[in-house]
C-alpha cells in the first residue's frame, strides 16, 4: 500500500515497524460543541484509512483521545478553554458538557458506520503522564519555565518544521494575526506545556504538578496518550490539515525532545471540507452536523458516500446539491444491487472475484483513491459473472467502504416485493430507469392524495418539478421522466 506521507511529502509504501500490529494514532474531537460534517470528513476518511489497512491484512492497534482539557480559543495557546466556553454557554459543568458531546460524536460516528477504535482516552484520564514527559523535557533541557508556565523551547531542535517549507516567519504562531503575543515565551512558536497562570484564572479542571496547580497544554496530550497505548514509535499519525501546524509540529517536537528518537513514521492528513462561501465553522451560517442532515431527510450514509467519492487530500465543497446528487448515486447503487439474486444456490467464481477484488485493493492501495475503489464496485455490477460472485465482492469491499450495500439492497427488495401488495399504484419510469428517491417522492404524493392533503401533494410535485423531474398520471399509476 502506498501512502502520501506529510513528514517527507511524497508518496511512500507503507511498512509497518512490525507487520502483527499496526499503530496508529488519531487525533479526537474537542468535545464542546458537536461535531460538524467537515470534523466527520476527517473521521470517515480516517475509518476507511484503518480497515483498509486491517482489509489488506495487518492487525491494527488505533488509539484516539477526546480532548476536554487545554485546548485554547487559539492554537497559538491564547483566549479561553473551549471546553470552558461550551459550559459556559449551555449553563452546565466541563464535565457534563464533555460526557454529553463525547456520546454525540460516537452516536454521529455509529450513524456514518466509523468503527470506534480500540482506545478511546478523555485527556483529564492521563495528567500524570503529561507531568513526567514535562519533567523530563525540563530536565534535557527542551523545556523551561517562565511566568508560572512551562514552555517547550523550539529553538532547541534542528528542525522545527516538519510538514511545510514556507517561509518560517509566516507560519510563526505569535504573529499571526489578531493573536496576541505571549511576552514569557522565548521564541515565538514556543507553545505551553503546562498552564499555572494565564488571563482565564476561572479554568475549571486543574491539578497540581510540580510547577504549581494548573492544566495541560492540547498537544502534549496526545502525545501522551499515544505513548502510554502505544509505546515510543508510533507508525501511522493522523489528523485534518489543519493539526498539522502548529498542533502536529508540536507533538512531533515534544515527543522525540522526550524519547531522544525519531516518534512516528507516516503522517495522514484530511484535506477540509468547506461551503460555498469558505471554511465550515460552528458558528458561522448554518452549523451542519449529522442531525441537520437527518432531519432533511438525508441518510447519513449519503454523506458518507459523498465523502468517499472524492480524495482526502482534496478539499471538498458541501452543497445540498453536491449531496443531492449522491443521494441519486447511493440510491441508483441500492437499487442494482437489490436485483441481483441472493441465495441463487452458485458457487462463486474464484478467477472472477480475484481479478475484481485486485481492483479494488489496488485503488485503496494507491494513496485511498475511494473514488477509484467506488469505480471497482460498479466494474463489479457490470462483470460477466453469476450473481453469487457479485454479491460475495460486494460484502467483502463493504468492509472498507462501509455503505451498508447489501443490507440496504436486501430492503429494498423486500419493498419491492411488499409494493404491490399494500398498494395497486404503479410507478413507471419512461426511461425504464429506476431511481428509489424519485420513487418514494411519487409514492408519497399518492399517499397524500389519498389522505386529501392537496397541498402536500402540489409540493412534492412541485420540488419532483423543481429537480428536473416531470410527472404524468397513467391509470392505476404514474409515469414520471427527467425534463
Ligand atoms: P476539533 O474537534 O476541532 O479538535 O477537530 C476534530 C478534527 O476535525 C481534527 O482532526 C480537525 O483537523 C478536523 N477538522 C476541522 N475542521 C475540518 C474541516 N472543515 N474539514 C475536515 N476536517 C476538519
Ligand atoms: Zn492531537
Amino acid at each position: 500500500m502506498y501512502l502520501y506521507n506529510s513528514a517527507t511529502h511524497k508518496k511512500e509504501e507503507f511498512i509497518p515497524r512490525d507487520p502483527q500490529l499496526v499503530k496508529m494514532y488519531t487525533c479526537g474531537p474537542t468535545v464542546y460543541h458537536y461535531a460538524h460534517i467537515g470534523n466527520l470528513r476527517s473521521y470517515i476518511m480516517e475509518d476507511v484509512l484503518e480497515k483498509t489497512i486491517r482489509y489488506l491484512g495487518y492487525p491494527v492497534k488505533r488509539v484516539m483521545n477526546i480532548t476536554d482539557v487545554g485546548h485554547l480559543a487559539s492554537d497559538a495557546d491564547t483566549g479561553e478553554d473551549k471546553m470552558l466556553k461550551g459550559a459556559k454557554r449551555e449553563h452546565k459543568t466541563v464535565m457534563e458538557i464533555a460526557k454529553f458531546y463525547t456520546d454525540a460524536f460516537f452516536a454521529d460516528c455509529d450513524k456514518l458506520n466509523i468503527k470506534r477504535p480500540d482506545v478511546v482516552e478523555p485527556a483529564t484520564n492521563c495528567i500524570g503522564e503529561y507531568i513526567h514527559i514535562i519533567e523530563v523535557l525540563l530536565e534535557k533541557g527542551y523545556a523551561y519555565q517562565a511566568g508560572g508556565n512551562v514552555y517547550f523551547d523550539t529553538s532547541k531542535l534542528d528542525k522545527y518544521y516538519i510538514f511545510n517549507d514556507h517561509d518560517q516567519e509566516d507560519l510563526a504562531v505569535g504573529v499571526r494575526e489578531g493573536v496576541e503575543e505571549d511576552e514569557n515565551k522565548r521564541n515565538k512558536n514556543d507553545f505551553v506545556l503546562w498552564f499555572t497562570k494565564s488571563k482565564f484564572e476561572d479554568q475549571a479542571l486543574k491539578w497540581d504538578s510540580p510547577w504549581g496547580v494548573g492544566y495541560p497544554g492540547w498537544h502534549i496530550e496526545c502525545s501522551g496518550i499515544s505513548m502510554k497505548h502505544l509505546g515510543e514509535y508510533l507508525d501511522l499519525h493522523c489528523g485534518g490539515i489543519d493539526n498539522a501546524f502548529p498542533h502536529h509540529t508540536n507533538e512531533i517536537a515534544q515527543s522525540e525532545g522526550y524519547l531522544g528518537h525519531k516518534w512516528c513514521s507516516y503522517w495522514f492528513h484530511v484535506h477540509h471540507l468547506n461551503t460555498t462561501s469558505g471554511k465550515m465553522s460552528k458558528s458561522k451560517g448554518e452549523f451542519l452536523t449529522v442531525s441537520l442532515l437527518e432531519q432533511k431527510g438525508y441518510d447519513p450514509l449519503v454523506y458518507r458516500l459523498f465523502c468517499l467519492q472524492s480524495h482526502y487530500r482534496r478539499n471538498l465543497v458541501f452543497s445540498y446539491e453536491n449531496l443531492d446528487n449522491a443521494v441519486v448515486t447511493y440510491g441508483k447503487l441500492i437499487a442494482k444491487i437489490a436485483a441481483l439474486k441472493p441465495n441463487s444456490g452458485e458457487a462463486v467464481e474464484k478467477e472472477a472475484f480475484d481479478s475484481l477484488q485486485e481492483k479494488f485493493k489496488a485503488a485503496l492501495g494507491n494513496d485511498l483513491n475511494t473514488s477509484l475503489a467506488i469505480t471497482a464496485v460498479y466494474d463489479v455490477l457490470k462483470a460477466k459473472t453469476n450473481d453469487a460472485t457479485k454479491l460475495a465482492l460486494l460484502a467483502d469491499f463493504d468492509q472498507v467502504l462501509g455503505l451498508d450495500l447489501l443490507s440496504k439492497a436486501e430492503r429494498k427488495r423486500k419493498e419491492l416485493v411488499a409494493a404491490p401488495k399494500s398498494s395497486a399504484f404503479t410507478i413507471l419510469s419512461e426511461s425504464g430507469e429506476s431511481d428509489p428517491e424519485i420513487e418514494a417522492m411519487i409514492q408519497a404524493r399518492q399517499d397524500a392524495k389519498k389522505a386529501k392533503d392537496f397541498a402536500e401533494a402540489d409540493r412534492l410535485r412541485d420540488a419532483l418539478k423543481a429537480a428536473g423531474v416531470e410527472l404524468t398520471d397513467i391509470p392505476g399509476g404514474v409515469r414520471w421522466k427527467r425534463s
